[in-house]
């Protein structure tokens, strides 16, 4: 379907069509200053030249603790709880080879990022979808879960603030979390992406301020889409020690960690000043803004999500996701995400993500306007 789609872009282009694309969540804007500068440094210094440590360069270790302590209140020891990972989809692919044998379950959130299922698949288990649909604010029903599937399941993949719904999570939903994790032995793995890209005063937590997560679970913070490093691969894995220490073990016998170049610049961003955040989340407010209000005026009913870089919204009455993608692009020459390429339970959405220039999305929003109306 993907490729089917990207066929008849290309096709497009080829006869001159000026296609705007609002399908990939990937930030337009230069990685911040001060970071960058960071690397220059840091790539001159020879001792980012050798095999990195797959621990993680003490400096990384200490700034994500800090982070995490002033950031969100959580004490991490950086000692034993923290660690790189190249990226946050290696770290979460994976956590599936460290923690599933054939025949165990992986809980996936469902819309969800792709590497939550296909992870598991790889690893020869079996990934269980949890719905998430909009009556319930986007949160897994838990109580819905089939007692054989808990018995069987080892990992549950979470995500908030959400790609690709835009939710932000209840209050006492990770509480919840906790329980059931403790209940059936389930490591949680929450996929923190987007913490720091929110809107309207909203500030997201860590899953791991919540009483007892540490004991259970997992959170991997990516520096990709809030410091705008989706080139640089940046990112920990934090929390449970004993889950960390798999994690490493498998690690060691893949990869040979993240350049100590780069993880000085992430200790660059971590460390660096709010107000770059604040300037890029103000952009994608206005951003948003201008889909959210276009999307209404040609009778979406769309919530105007407070975090993340995507809006999250219903195909209108009598499409599928595909159809109204083929129908946005043909029209308006502009792509759209069928919501069903996030897994069964996006079918009848779609998906508009924020990571173009103003202009660009402005006019992509007028051609929507003016065509399909
Ligand atoms: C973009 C995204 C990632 C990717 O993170 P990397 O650190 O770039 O690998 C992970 N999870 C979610 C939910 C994302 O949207």
């Amino acid at each position: 379907m993907f490729a089917e789609l990207s066929r008849r872009v290309a096709e497009k282009r080829s006869q001159g069509i000026d296609v705007i694309s609002l399908g990939i969540g990937d930030p337009d804007r230069p990685t911040f200053d001060y970071v960058v500068e960071a690397m220059r440094a840091a790539v001159a210094n020879p001792s980012t030249h050798q095999y990195p440590s797959n621990r993680g360069r003490e400096e990384f270790r200490d700034a994500f603790a800090r982070f995490y302590r002033d950031r969100f209140g959580v004490q991490i020891d950086p000692e034993r709880e923290v660690i790189p990972a190249i990226g946050a989809k290696e770290c979460i692919y994976n956590l599936c080879f460290a923690f599933l044998d054939p025949g165990d379950v992986a809980l996936a959130a469902d819309p969800g990022y792709p590497v939550y299922t296909a992870g598991p698949a790889l690893a020869g288990a079996q990934a269980v979808p949890l719905p998430l649909v909009p009556e319930l604010n986007f949160v897994p029903d838990l109580d819905a879960i089939g007692e054989q599937t808990l018995e069987r399941a080892r990992l549950i993949f979470l995500n908030y603030p959400n790609n690709p719904t835009g939710a932000v999570v209840p209050q006492g939903f990770f509480d919840r979390v906790v329980e059931l994790a403790r209940e059936h032995q389930i490591l949680v793995v929450h996929d923190n992406a987007y913490s720091e890209t929110t809107y309207d005063g909203y500030v997201a937590p860590s899953f791991l301020a919540t009483p007892g997560a540490k004991q259970v679970g997992v959170e991997v913070f990516s520096l990709s889409k809030g410091y705008i490093m989706t080139g640089w691969r940046c990112a920990a894995i934090l929390g449970n020690a004993e889950a960390v220490d798999s994690y490493w073990r498998l690690k060691t016998n893949i990869d040979s960690g993240l350049h100590e170049a780069v993880q000085l610049a992430g200790v660059a961003a971590l460390d660096g000043p709010r107000e770059p955040l604040e300037q890029m989340n103000e952009i994608y407010a206005r951003r948003r803004d201008l889909v959210v209000t276009a999307l209404r005026e040609i009778g979406v009913q769309v919530n105007s999500p407070r975090g993340t870089i995507y809006v999250w919204a219903p195909v209108p009455e009598g499409h599928t996701s595909t159809s109204f993608a083929e129908l946005v692009l043909d029209r308006a020459a502009v792509v759209i995400s069928p919501g069903s390429m996030y897994g069964d339970n996006g079918e009848g959405f779609f998906r508009i993500s924020l990571t173009t220039p103003d202009e660009r999305i402005a006019e992509a929003v007028g051609r929507m306007r003016d065509h399909l109306t």
